[in-house]
């Protein structure tokens, strides 16, 4: 009869390993939906899914761990990575999930590369080639004026620039419900909006978008079109905190090359402006995927203040994080790399940046621990579309999980004191 079950099994889920049932004892709970961390006597999983907490008959051939007194998150989701795009990323793709699974990362929203890759990976993933996080990823769409940009041209390789499904040149001519189309025959989940696109094309693709039933994962500003626009245009999350100063400025810039140059010292993120976006983000639940990191270690490099006056990117977004997550709007932890470099990361400790986006959503933007684990968890699924089956630890779910010898609500740099990473049930090796 079990042999049996485990050919059904074979033939029918995602992941054709499957762990023995486990039962983990004695530990500190925290289920990512927010509610407070608790003492739980035993976590039952069952076939890579939750059972439920306090079981008291678990029954019989079960792989008991006594925890003593651990801390279990859900797997952490990074919602804002770049996987692939350039030549060498497919080769290397297996020591790199693998790595990030083993920091703590179960989860993955891939914010455009080359498609052609990703669904690859996400097919090697289900087949169980290598263990790695579960893999979501966005198509960009742009104006052609922008598929010069040598990045975009090389996750192309093979397409003429712009006409790759999933990294595809929008016009006023392009048919928006066809684009979508073929978006989704490369596994993508969402449109990126990213750059060169005026407020009546986007508003034409989040229409085709969400009919299509694809999501819109978008920069808050495509220059022309501003963060008001893309909200009204449907997306449903927006990326970058410090572009969200382009809502305010005047003579909006056509070229998407001016983003990351905005007037800082100019806006304060307290002009009513802003507030006006930040309270149409809360009614419609536009996630905010702030990036800190990225703008954190650009301040670092160009030796600017990382508080007080919100004149650079960095204080900037922060400033406008903070006031977005007091009035409501879901914070996502998206780091727009998915490691560190040796300079960014001088603790070498091999951990995934994940970790320095929640340390910076403490220590910058007024998130508490409990706040910055439930963006990168449970906020970071709802973002990657992937909330149903992941981001938080409830019965019925996908058994992503980290212990942790350390209390993160206590001291949030707990998230790198990991003991054990569960996948879909599964223990994983740590080095
Ligand atoms: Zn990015």
């Amino acid at each position: 009869m079990k042999t049996l079950l485990l050919l059904i099994n074979l033939l029918i889920l995602p992941f054709p390993v499957l762990g023995a049932d486990l039962l983990l004892k004695n530990a500190t709970l925290i289920d990512g939906t927010g509610t407070s961390a608790k003492s739980i006597e035993n976590l039952l999983i069952r076939d890579g899914r939750i059972v439920g907490v306090d079981v008291k008959e678990p029954g019989q051939d079960i792989e008991i761990i006594d925890l003593k007194d651990a801390w279990i998150i859900p797997g952490l989701i990074d919602a804002h990575v770049h996987l692939s795009g350039f030549e060498g990323d497919r080769r290397e793709m297996p020591g790199k999930l693998e790595r990030a699974l083993r920091g703590g990362i179960t989860g993955l929203r891939d914010m455009a590369g080359d498609t052609r890759v990703l669904k690859d990976t996400v097919s090697d993933l289900h087949l169980g080639l290598y263990p790695g996080p579960t893999l979501t990823y966005a198509g960009l769409m742009g104006g052609p004026t922008m598929f010069d940009d040598p990045r975009v041209l090389e996750a192309s390789i093979g397409y003429a620039p712009g006409e790759a499904p999933g990294l595809r040149a929008i016009d006023q001519e392009t048919d928006a419900g066809k684009a979508m189309a073929d978006l989704k025959t490369t596994g993508a989940s969402a449109a990126k909006l990213y750059g060169n696109l005026d407020r009546d094309t986007v508003l034409r693709l989040g229409k085709a978008a969400h009919k299509a039933g694809v999501r819109i994962w978008a920069h808050p500003a495509t220059f022309p079109a501003r963060p008001m626009d893309l909200i009204e245009a449907g997306a449903d999350v927006l990326s970058h905190s410090a572009y969200f100063i382009w809502q305010a400025v005047p003579d909006m810039p056509t070229d998407y090359n001016a983003r990351r140059h905005g007037p800082y010292g100019d806006y304060s993120p307290d002009d009513n402006r802003y507030q006006q976006v930040i309270e149409r983000m809360a009614a419609g639940n536009v996630l905010l995927d702030a990036t800190l990191t990225i703008h954190y270690d650009h301040a670092v490099e160009a030796n600017e203040p990382l508080e007080g006056v919100t004149d650079n990117a960095f204080t900037w977004a922060t400033a406008f994080t903070r006031r977005a997550h007091k009035a409501g709007v879901k914070i996502v932890a998206g780091t727009d790399a998915l490691f560190p470099s040796e300079k960014q990361d001088p603790e070498g400790d091999d951990l995934p940046n994940l970790h320095r986006e929640l340390e910076i959503l403490v220590n910058y933007a007024g998130l508490t621990p409990m706040e910055a684990l439930v963006a990168g968890t449970r906020n970071s699924a709802e973002a990657a579309g992937l909330l149903q089956d992941h981001g938080t630890i409830e019965p019925g779910k996908v058994a992503d999980l980290v212990v942790l010898n350390t209390d993160p609500v206590r001291d949030i740099t707990a998230t790198r004191d990991i003991r054990m990473v569960i996948r879909a049930g599964k223990i994983i090796p740590q080095k």
